[in-house]
This record gives structure tokens, C-alpha cells and sequence, in this order.
């Protein structure tokens, strides 16, 4: 049993820096890989939907002087 449990902790390690993860964590990566992961797509999130509002704002302008044209 203890050989078992030990497998999975050597198995179980976050996939970014290597951390060991408790055999019942369900993620791939540590907490705190995980928290740095989060922020980051919040972070691309927020460009992504800054860039469409950007190009929504845009497009109408561009198109009005296209058709003045
Ligand atoms: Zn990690």
C-alpha cells in the first residue's frame, strides 16, 4: 500500500515547475502555477475583448470612409 502511494506521488507532479501534487488533485498543475495560469488568461482575456472593442470601433469608421469615397 505505501509502495502504491508512493508511485502516485512520483506520478503526480505539476506539469510547469515539477511541484509534487497530492494524489487526489484532480490538475496537472500546483496551486500556484494554477493561480499564475488563471491570471494570465484573465490577463489575454481582457486584451482579446479590448482588441474587439477596439476593431467594433474601428470597422464603422473605416467603412463610412470607404463608402464617402
Ligand atoms: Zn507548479
Amino acid at each position: 500500500m505505501k509502495v502504491n502511494a508512493d508511485i502516485q506521488n512520483v506520478e503526480k507532479v505539476c506539469k510547469k515547475c515539477g511541484t509534487p501534487l497530492t494524489s487526489k488533485s484532480k490538475y496537472k498543475y500546483c496551486d500556484n502555477c494554477r493561480r499564475e495560469r488563471a491570471k494570465a488568461r484573465k490577463e489575454i482575456a481582457g486584451t482579446v475583448s479590448a482588441l474587439c472593442i477596439a476593431a467594433l470601433t474601428i470597422v464603422p469608421g473605416v467603412k463610412h470612409f470607404v463608402n464617402k469615397k
